[in-house]
């Protein structure tokens, strides 16, 4: 029997017609992308590399310095030898012309936020203490966080950005955190409402992952950031794209089964990667036996990701967690036993190390949400 419905098309991009809006957004989002991965360029070179002519280029790029966000600066290498001419006017990223406010829940016990610059430095922190609130009295806690660093700002605030623990949706919806009690929370309609400015809310690892990928000196190569605390949880940036997965929670290595006979997981499970693999467990696996416990740990994890750093033909696998259990002898098996388990191709140029953002990497990364929404840049 042949079926006679209609089958379904699978589009890459939204189709329809492009406004001159769009057009003109995405023009400013590529010259700004420029900018920002490349540094200061002339309005030649802006329009070598990104194709548009000079025309359209000279337009946005003027725009761009009314609003502030692009500085000029005569003074670029001197002309070659034999060619006359002043040097060429650069322009570059107004890196200190916006503030971005930036909040992390993902620590065990405070909510940290920090205002950042253009270019992912933190220029002001604050911690406030949890003191086991859940639900909507945490939501409370975030609000009153974002509403001191708002105030604490010296310049136009660019949008406010938040990783939390738990599966998040596309709108910055809380599917689950039951860390936080929060069920289907809508915490970006929320902060939108109350602040008036754009936010973007995205899972911690998730979160963390783009700091990396943005500020972490790393390459296009694909790249898995492993976060470790109270939990475990993994995002994955592959083709310079953030990974979602089918129900926005791709990268929950954490509650894949590691030893059906282990320890009961919060999940209901036993023996998840995260009874394992969790800063309390390492700190007791420590205490009780001794580094050697640490590179048995990591035997186990290499195991539980060795397929996916083979299948994906990961360039880095990046951990992210307490510097004393991660870095030694924990990712030393982690990183031999993803060898041995692997085709070569896999783990020849395979670089396992701990994040160079150390405990900011999630506040750089909710920074890199708001630039990546309202810039267009990451
Ligand atoms: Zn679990």
């Amino acid at each position: 029997m042949t079926s006679t419905s209609t089958p379904v098309r699978r589009q890459l991009r939204p189709s329809g017609r492009l406004l001159p809006e769009d057009t003109r957004r995405h023009h400013r989002a590529l010259l700004l992308q420029l900018l920002f991965r490349y540094g200061p360029a002339s309005r030649a070179d802006l329009a070598r590399s990104s194709g548009l002519t000079r025309v359209t280029v000279s337009d946005v790029v003027g725009d761009l310095v009314t609003e502030g966000l692009l500085t000029e600066q005569r003074g670029g290498p001197a002309a070659p030898q034999g060619r006359v001419g002043k040097p060429p006017v650069l322009v570059q990223l107004a890196e200190e012309s916006r503030q971005i406010v930036a909040v992390d829940l993902s620590a065990d016990g405070v909510v940290t936020g920090a205002l950042l610059n253009l270019s992912g430095g933190v220029q002001h922190r604050q911690t406030h203490p949890l003191e086991g609130r859940r639900g909507q009295a945490a939501v409370d806690l975030v609000h009153d966080l974002v509403r001191d660093l708002v105030g604490a700002a010296s310049r136009p605030v660019l949008g406010i950005g938040v990783g939390t623990p738990g599966v998040v949706d596309a709108g910055g919806v809380v599917v689950d955190a039951p860390n936080l009690g929060w069920h289907g929370t809508a915490l970006a309609d929320g902060l939108r409402t109350a602040f008036d400015l754009p936010v973007f809310v995205a899972n911690d690892a998730n979160t963390a992952v783009l700091g990396e990928h943005s500020f972490g000196d790393t390459g296009d190569g694909g790249l898995m950031l492993v976060r470790v605390g109270t939990g475990v949880g993994a995002g994955l940036v592959l083709e310079g794209a953030l990974l979602h997965g089918h129900r926005s929670a791709a990268g929950e290595v954490g509650h894949v089964v590691v030893d059906p006979d282990g320890a009961a997981c919060a999940c209901g499970r036993r023996g998840c990667l995260e009874t394992v693999l969790a800063a309390p467990r390492l700190r007791e696996r420590l205490a009780a036996d001794g580094p050697e416990a640490l590179a048995q740990v990591g035997t186990q994890v290499g195991v539980a990701l060795a397929p996916v750093v083979g299948t994906l033909n990961l360039h880095e696998l990046v951990f992210s967690g307490p510097l004393e259990l991660l870095d030694g002898p924990l990712l030393a098996a982690v990183d031999r036993t993803i060898r041995e388990r692997t085709m070569p191709v896999s783990g020849e140029e395979l670089v396992v190390r701990t994040s160079a953002l150390g405990d900011d990497v999630v506040l750089v990364g909710a920074a890199v949400l708001v630039l990546a929404g309202q810039l267009g840049v990451s």
